[in-house]
């Protein structure tokens, strides 16, 4: 009888990307791939180790699907498995963790999945990480917005972070496979490519028999020759957001005016502690800089609140340079404290309810950003993409610029992109829009 499986996904889109790569393979090798939620014999949890209570979730979600199956064979990898293998194992239930080495190899570790009153743990340490697999996935199981993974790793060491320690040194998928990649993708119906990674912005892919080095602008280079309607860039760095890239961008037809550019703190003593690669003015040129290169482009800030020593002056500092700032939308972060990291031992703890208090400051803050963004955009024609959810006869999309725009349409505009003129908006939930020559 056809086994079946099913995989759940925490944490980030190089995660989910992941997950479908994984579920793409139990489909290779005969098995059924079944929904989250629904009963079947294997279960693959994708952990995260920024997720807050990463134990917790864990053991919660485990718990619930041995509770319908208790038969389950569980299978749990990802960046918290390679973290904490041990506390894993100790999960009541879990018969398999793999590190970040072997996710991608689990049949070398398992072939007849039967569950034993024993945990097997398979991780290498993280210095011999050094595998890179394709994934990809979709956000919507429409064929609309692709994530391709081109890069995973870092090299960085921001002192809040674990990713290096959970997903190894950076490296990069080669040029050719990421063209490759993306054709098929594009091959099938996909409409826009999305370029993931953990430090996407580092992509560094050496081709030795051409004796050439390749960075993130020429593969932006390399898919903007190809008849792909749209490109993103997922998130970058400051420091690595080059003229070059920024030059591109503002010439192309099919690379989107939109970048997703940590900040994390806008005070000058908290940027240091968390030993990010800029200052608080190199970041202000390069939002000026952007703005006046490339108009109506769309900003968000990643920012964390709660940082040790993050006294009220400073947080108010961080509020200040993010008010003062042209950019379109803030993605905000409540820190929370993670095992081996620098900024654990750091004295100076913020209260954990005043966290959160600042967190909401600054997603209200987000909030009227993204509707004066929004309003700067009235009368102004966006190609949109229409994604698939629908409600009555409105339709919702994303123009490159990253609005969300409603359209009232009957039409079957699914998965296409058009001309949209923004005629309002009342909310930073979307702005109304319609189709347009
Ligand atoms: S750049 Fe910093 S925050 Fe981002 S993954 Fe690397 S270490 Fe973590």
């Amino acid at each position: 009888m056809q086994k079946s499986v099913s995989l759940h996904t925490l944490g980030c889109k190089l995660n989910y990307s992941e997950t479908s790569t994984l579920a793409g393979k139990f489909s290779e090798g005969g098995f059924a791939v079944k929904p989250f939620g629904e009963t079947a014999d294997i279960f693959v949890l994708n952990t995260c180790s920024v997720t807050e209570n990463a134990d917790k979730e864990c053991r919660q979600i485990i718990r619930s699907v041995l509770n319908s199956n208790p038969d389950t064979y569980i299978i749990v990898t990802g960046c918290y498995a390679q973290l904490q293998p041990n506390e894993i194992a100790g999960i009541h239930g879990v018969d398999l963790v793999l590190g970040a080495n072997e996710k991608f190899k689990l049949f070398d570790y398992v072939n007849n999945f039967e569950k034993k009153n024993l945990s097997c743990v398979f991780t290498s340490p993280i210095s011999e990480v050094t595998d890179f697999d394709y994934a990809y996935s979709s956000d919507t199981d429409s064929r609309t917005r692709a994530f391709l993974k081109i890069q995973d790793g870092c090299d960085y060491n921001c002192s809040f972070c674990t990713i290096p320690l959970a997903r190894g040194k950076s490296r990069s998928l080669s040029i050719n496979k990421v063209v490759e990649n993306a054709k098929k993708l594009i091959d099938s119906g996909y409409k826009e490519i999305v370029l993931t990674g953990v430090n996407t912005g580092d992509y560094d892919y050496r081709a030795e028999s051409e004796n050439q080095d390749y960075k993130l602008v020429d593969v932006l280079y390399e898919l903007e020759k190809m008849d792909i309607p749209r490109i993103r860039i997922s998130s970058i760095e400051p420091n690595l957001l080059t003229n070059d890239i920024i030059q591109l961008v503002k010439s192309s037809k099919n690379i989107c005016r939109h970048f997703h550019i940590p900040l994390q703190s806008g005070d000058p003593e908290i940027l240091k502690l968390m030993r990010r690669r800029y200052n608080r003015d190199q970041y202000r040129d390069l939002i000026y800089k952007l703005n006046s290169e490339i108009p109506g482009v769309g900003i968000g800030i990643d920012v964390i609140t709660g940082f040790p020593q993050e006294t009220e002056e400073r947080f108010l500092n961080t509020v200040e340079f993010l008010n003062s700032l042209p950019a379109s939308y803030l993605h905000v972060f409540t820190y929370s404290e993670r095992r081996n990291t620098f900024a654990v031992t750091l004295p100076g703890r913020v209260d954990t309810v005043e966290r959160r208090r600042r967190s909401g400051i600054l997603r209200e803050l987000s909030n009227k950003k993204r509707l004066a963004f929004y309003r700067q955009n009235i009368d102004m024609t966006h190609k949109v993409l229409f994604e698939t959810v629908r409600e009555d006869n409105f339709i919702y999309g994303f123009s490159e610029n990253y609005i969300k725009t409603r359209v009232n349409a009957d039409l079957k505009l699914e998965n296409t992109v058009l001309n949209v003129k923004i005629s309002s908006a009342d909310s930073f939930n979307f702005a109304e829009g319609s189709i347009a020559a």
